[in-house]
């Protein structure tokens, strides 16, 4: 598959009083259209970073991408001026559905307008109106009875059709690639169903690239192709879906994967990773796994272990893989 995005050594980091964090410090992977890559880990791992480094919207003013590359359809994007990157990037060919649809969606604008808005900005009407197309695009996301709803106000919404909004504002100006940052964690179970069907299919009719940035292993197992695993900053793993839950490598994807319960298994409690993500003012040495990690030596505790290539697409970080 043609690579959409690639995101090569990517570095993005904070600058604060106490310290500089490495939020996001080497991360690389690729993803072609039409694919699903899920971007796991725990809160504070450095996922959302990354969504907002290809958005070129690293949270401001202390953060900022000092190093590396990222490339959609092969245009750099690294060093693209505010101006260009808001006026033909962000929301024409990336777009994001983010977490909170309460805090995207203005509540004092109808939803049509607030769909028609990116339609309008990046002149994409063409001989028709941007509400017309707004309201399009909320019947695509199955919002019911949509030229009416496009005239009310985001509080007549329950929480489900408020994301089915913002999926519309998203889509609007049919990007290119999708970023989606925990958009089914605010939503009741039965609706984050109904969601990701939804997602798929919007993927499927539009044939964009999806990165979806989730910390729930079984959204992200039913809708990715493929995974990365974040740690501390980094990709610590990364396989195609079932490869990634049937053989994980990574003794974080392992505790991660054994946290999930077992359907039918009797467990009377679930197991845990110990310990607590690091401080990312001050990251252990070697591996920033290590204090958590049952399989420690020496060794981790003073080298990170580089990304070895365990085949068929797989790689993990650890010294365990050296020579498996
Ligand atoms: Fe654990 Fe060492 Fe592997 Fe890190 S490198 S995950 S500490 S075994």
């Amino acid at each position: 598959m043609d690579k959409l995005l690639s995101v090569d050594g990517l570095k993005t980091h904070f600058f604060l009083k106490r310290g500089v964090v490495k939020a996001v410090d080497g991360v690389s992977f690729a993803l072609a259209a039409g694919e699903t890559l899920g971007l796991i880990g725990e809160s504070g791992s450095g996922k959302t970073v990354t969504g907002l480094s290809i958005l070129g919207l690293p949270p401001r003013p202390a953060g900022r991408i000092v190093a590396g590359s990222i490339r959609l359809d092969g245009v750099e994007l690294v060093g693209l001026s505010e101006r260009t990157l808001a006026s033909e990037i962000r929301g024409r060919k990336i777009a994001m559905i983010s977490q909170d649809p309460m805090s995207s969606l203005n509540p004092v604008f109808t939803v049509g307008s607030q769909v028609a808005a990116p339609i309008r900005a990046h002149g994409l009407a063409r001989g028709r109106s941007a509400m017309d197309l707004a309201i399009d695009e909320l019947a695509r996301v199955r919002v019911p009875s949509a030229t009416e709803r496009a005239g009310n106000y985001p509080h007549q919404f329950s929480g489900g059709m408020r994301q089915r909004v913002v999926a519309a504002m998203a889509i609007a100006c049919k990007p290119r690639l999708l970023i989606a940052d925990e958009p089914t964690s605010a939503l009741d179970v039965t609706i984050q169903v109904q969601f990701m069907d939804l997602i798929e299919s919007i993927q499927a009719e539009t044939g964009a690239g999806l990165l979806f940035v989730t910390h729930d292993l079984g959204v992200a197992a039913s809708l990715c192709h493929r995974i990365a695993v974040m740690y501390a900053g980094q990709i610590v793993e990364s396989a195609d879906v079932r490869t990634l839950y049937a053989n994980p490598a990574h003794p974080y994807t392992q505790g991660l994967l054994e946290s999930l319960p077992k359907l039918g298994a009797r467990q009377s409690r679930l197991s845990s990773i110990k310990g607590t993500p690091p401080d990312p003012l001050s990251l252990p040495d070697g591996c920033a796994f290590h204090p958590r990690c049952p399989h420690a030596t020496d060794r981790c505790r003073q080298q990170a272990p580089p990304s070895i290539d365990l085949g068929d697409g797989q790689r993990a970080s650890c010294w365990l893989l050296e020579n498996a």
